[in-house]
């Protein structure tokens, strides 16, 4: 009687955690790491938010120590992505690199990328005054200027909780109307640290260790000019990473996964189940990813035990 073979797909706090407990259930699975190996987190510097680390840690610590403890009980890693996943159980998987698998299970922890303007001194301030996560971040911001772009919710939700620590938040936006709802503009608005700076896009970034300042051009007159902060927070939306199972299981119009049921890790496709960022639009933490990849582990080894897949 062979053990059932289950994958996890990404190598964030909710791709390990399921790993991990997925491994300590006797079920160790094989983890695809992504192109991305340890997911968000090994993009920004310090987390002070994960419990457990009362001084802090860095991103890239703590994904390296969730790593060794999956290994720790069997789980074995790929460092390579799954760009396919066919079948109806067993799972076919096609990767980049290496040989395709078959598997009886699948856990789909992608997470979702933020986006970014796309310039290059923002992707080489990342994480020295560029973030995209005010909650993980602000923080660091203590008295100082920052600028947060975009016009959603999440520009209005950043821009305010940063107030809680910055001197002044400008909130830049690329057009002279917001799409954030009624609600969410108005407390941004009647919030006194919160400038508003319309039409204007950033089109650089200022600093050589760490974030200056952004230069900004206003999109009507074309002028130029420098605005002085130590920090860029972007606020202009998420891409869930769903490519590979997109035409597989049922996605939102984002492309977010939709469990079958709310609150469980369940997909459309019996099999599959998807945790993390890939299938939240809202809390997007550490915490409630590696929360969200327990609960899938433990769905998986149910399913597993009331289908005997494998064995
Ligand atoms: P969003 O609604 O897609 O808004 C993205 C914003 O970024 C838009 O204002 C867009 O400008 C701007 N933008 C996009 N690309 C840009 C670029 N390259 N340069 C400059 N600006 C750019 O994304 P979101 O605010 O993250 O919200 C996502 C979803 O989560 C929404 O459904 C939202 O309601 C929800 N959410 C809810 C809450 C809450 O209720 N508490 C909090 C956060 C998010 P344009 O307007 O010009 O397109």
């Amino acid at each position: 009687m062979s053990a059932p073979r289950v994958a996890v797909l990404g190598s964030g706090p909710a791709g390990l955690t399921a790993a991990l407990y997925l491994s300590r259930a006797n079920l160790p699975p094989v983890v695809y790491e992504g192109m991305q190996p340890g997911g968000q987190l090994t993009i920004t510097t310090d987390v002070d938010n994960f419990p457990g680390f009362p001084e802090g840690i860095m991103g890239p610590e703590l994904m390296e120590r969730m790593k060794k403890q999956c290994e720790r009980f069997g789980a074995k890693f790929v460092t390579d992505e799954v760009v396919k996943v066919e079948g109806t159980g067993p799972f076919k998987l096609t990767t980049s690199y290496t040989e395709p698998m078959e598997v009886d299970a699948v856990v789909i922890a992608t997470g979702a990328t933020a986006r970014y303007i796309g310039l290059e001194n923002e992707s080489r301030l990342q994480g020295h005054g560029v973030s995209a996560c005010a909650t993980c971040d602000g923080f660091f911001f203590q008295g100082a200027d920052v600028v947060v772009v975009g016009g959603g919710d999440s520009a209005m939700e950043e821009a305010t909780f940063l107030t809680k620590f910055a001197k002044k938040v400008t909130l830049i936006h690329r057009r002279d109307t917001l799409r954030a709802s009624k609600i969410m503009q108005e407390r941004a608005m009647k919030n006194p640290k919160v400038e508003f700076l319309w039409s204007h896009e950033v089109v650089d970034v200022l600093g050589g260790e760490k974030v200056t300042g952004v230069r900004v051009r206003d999109r009507k007159s074309g002028e130029e000019r420098d605005l002085a902060c130590g920090g860029l927070f972007l606020a202009i939306g998420h891409t869930p990473n769903t490519a590979a199972i997109r035409d597989h299981i049922d996605v939102d119009d984002k492309g977010y996964v939709i469990p079958k049921e709310a609150g469980r890790t369940y997909t459309s496709r019996d099999g599959i189940f998807a945790c993390g960022d890939v299938q939240d639009t809202t809390y997007r933490q550490a915490i409630t990813a590696a929360g969200s990849g327990c609960m899938a582990a433990m769905d998986v080894e149910k399913w597993l035990e009331e289908t005997h897949h494998g064995s």
